[in-house]
């Protein structure tokens, strides 16, 4: 049977459990790993992201009731198996390349004109603030955003930094410091039960000594551009 005849079939069945009269449920290719639904009081309708188009049956049935439940009213999170799978290195491995064409808007390369994302990941690496990482992807972004200067795909592990820091005119310790604040967000690693920046975020985030001399020259940057 075809994954999506899976996934159809497995929605329907549980919606049924509980109370969904018509359920549908496909897979989308988003940029981004998510699931998008919407409902009435009888029926459902689930948008899967395709990263999950090759999940063995059991992590779509965990996902199908994670959502269930979710929708009405219980907040139960992603099953265990679901988590495993895909925080398992092969996640990232197959999908990394798929996530990367789908990201327009990403440079593909850690070398930019003026900065190498590379040299700033070395020299975190030899301040003793990260383990190297090589299925780690570091790219530059196109477009020189000022709002958000760095993003970061836990799932896919890509790093990407807003081009607008790569510029003779950015120290390297401010460079370094926006990398590292991405890095953190990959060594806390996928848990969509916590929040973006929470306690052990910061307490992680503040093991960079020039942290808030950083913190100020983004805050005269985003004023100045
Ligand atoms: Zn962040």
């Amino acid at each position: 049977m075809e994954t999506e005849d899976i996934l159809r079939n497995k929605f329907r069945e549980i919606g049924k459990e509980y109370g969904f009269d018509k359920v549908e449920a496909e897979f989308v290719a988003f940029k981004e790993f998510k699931i998008r639904w919407q409902r009435s009081y009888k029926w459902a309708d689930f948008k899967v992201s395709d990263y999950l188009a090759d999940a063995p049956p059991e992590v779509i049935e965990g996902l199908c009731n994670s959502l269930f439940s979710k929708i009405t009213g219980d907040e139960e999170g992603y099953s265990e198996e679901m988590c495993r799978w895909m925080t398992a290195p092969e996640f990232s491995e197959y999908k990394q390349p798929v996530y990367l064409r789908r990201s327009r808007n990403l440079t593909r390369s850690a070398k930019g004109e003026a900065k190498d994302l590379e040299s700033a990941y070395g020299r975190l690496e030899e301040a003793g603030l990260i383990e190297k990482d090589p299925s780690v992807h570091l790219t530059w972004t196109r477009e020189s955003n000022v709002r958000k200067i760095g993003h970061c795909s836990v799932l896919m592990k890509v790093i990407s930094i807003s081009s607008v820091l790569d510029t003779d005119m950015i120290p390297d310790f401010v460079l370094d410091y926006c990398l590292y604040h991405e890095l953190c967000h990959l060594i806390i690693g996928f848990d969509p039960a916590a929040g973006k920046h929470g306690e052990e975020f910061s307490k992680l985030e503040a093991k960079y000594s020039k942290r808030e001399e950083a913190e100020e020259w983004l805050k005269r940057l985003s004023m100045y551009l």
